[in-house]
């Protein structure tokens, strides 16, 4: 170890006394119309419904303007949450630069932001039953946008053996029977997750990635409202509550409802779907 590395400057204590500064001050973002999207939701009808099966995910479409609900039934779980845009599947959820705009994890008024170049909000959430639960005496709190989403090839690495019923490959069949693509291919557009209902957080000694039993219970829900035509996909993971472990057969796991919701119609007068961001893409040449 070089001694740079092993001594202390003399100022040590001054440079980590320094105060942070927010990376990415939110004060200019637009505000979502919150209430404009709470009466709209008023008087909206249930369109669609299906639900992701234990260890399994199910897709969805919701067109833009309408809203989406996942449920909790039957028993505790967490559920990983995919989106892309529906007639391109190359726009998707965007979790570290959601995570950089809003925060680690989310909950109603946050949006989930779309990948470069298009960077723009695919939905906002309107409703989240455990907005309650704040931030618990470990420093957990609910759905995150940390995880990546539970998969075989960190299990395959760790554990040594191959696991089928992980978050993205729940995702990837999911994807590949929706769009006809092999899944080998669905695969690759598959991505970093919003971790519905799961409780997280980073250890305070050793800032590792932390999960425990999450408090979400049946009845409980994540609201969101579509800014443009999405396709879903959600993975009831094999974690269940994620309060042991992923990537098994091993804990008590649930289904997750999903449902659509179609405002009546001039709910959203005033209102029009996102836009893709305005940078010219030119990059200085
Ligand atoms: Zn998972």
């Amino acid at each position: 170890m070089t001694d740079r590395q092993s001594h202390p400057p003399a100022d040590a204590e001054a440079r980590r006394a320094i105060a942070p500064v927010v990376a990415y001050p939110d004060t200019s973002l637009p505000p979502p119309d919150l209430a404009l999207y709470t009466r709209a939701r008023e008087g909206a009808t249930l369109v669609a419904e299906t639900v992701a099966a234990p260890r399994e995910a199910a897709t969805f479409r919701v067109p833009a303007g309408h809203f989406f609900r996942i449920t909790s039934i039957q028993g505790p779980q967490v559920g990983d949450l995919n989106l892309w845009a529906a007639n391109d599947l190359s726009e998707r959820f965007f979790s570290g630069k959601t995570r950089a705009l809003h925060g680690t994890h989310v909950t109603t008024g946050d949006r989930l932001w779309s990948c470069f170049p298009y960077l723009r909000p695919m939905a906002t959430i309107t409703e989240d039953t455990l907005a309650w639960y704040g931030t618990d005496p470990h420093g957990g709190r609910v759905h995150d946008v940390i995880g990546t989403r539970c998969d075989p090839y960190t299990h395959h690495l760790l554990a040594g053996d191959d696991y089928h019923h992980c978050c993205h490959s729940n995702l990837s069949r999911a994807l590949a029977a929706e769009t006809g693509m092999p899944v080998t291919k669905a695969e690759l557009l598959v991505h970093d997750v919003l971790n519905v209902f799961m409780c997280t957080g980073f250890t305070a000694d050793t800032g590792q990635y932390f999960m425990k039993a999450s408090p979400v219970r049946p009845g409980d829900y994540l609201e969101f409202f579509a800014e443009i035509d999405l396709l879903g996909a959600l993975s009831a993971c094999p974690g269940g509550d994620c309060s042991a472990e992923h990537s098994s057969d091993t804990a008590a796991c649930y289904p997750l409802l999903i449902q659509v919701f179609e405002p009546a119609g001039g709910a959203l007068q005033g209102w029009t779907p996102a836009t893709m961001n305005g940078y010219d893409r030119s990059h200085g040449l």
